[in-house]
């Protein structure tokens, strides 16, 4: 199964989250952070419905956070 084989791929939120700090949004179109989902990208203006969490993403920015701290 392919991740190519979506007929259209519509703009998500990937909410990356964080231990410390608030969490943030990414618009999967244009690549923007946002403090919140909103129903539509502020920079691009893609109207985005859904929020798709990824905790992989996060993990590993924390992780490098954690190396270089301290
Ligand atoms: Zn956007």
């Amino acid at each position: 199964m392919s991740l190519f084989s979506q007929k259209k791929k519509s703009p998500v939120w990937i909410q990356k989250t964080h231990y410390m700090r608030a969490d943030e949004f990414i618009c999967s179109a244009c690549g923007c952070k946002a403090k919140k989902a909103y129903k539509k990208c502020p920079r691009c203006g893609a109207q985005i419905s859904k929020v798709k969490y990824d905790p992989s993403w996060v993990d590993e920015a924390e992780f490098v956070d954690m190396m270089f701290d301290d």
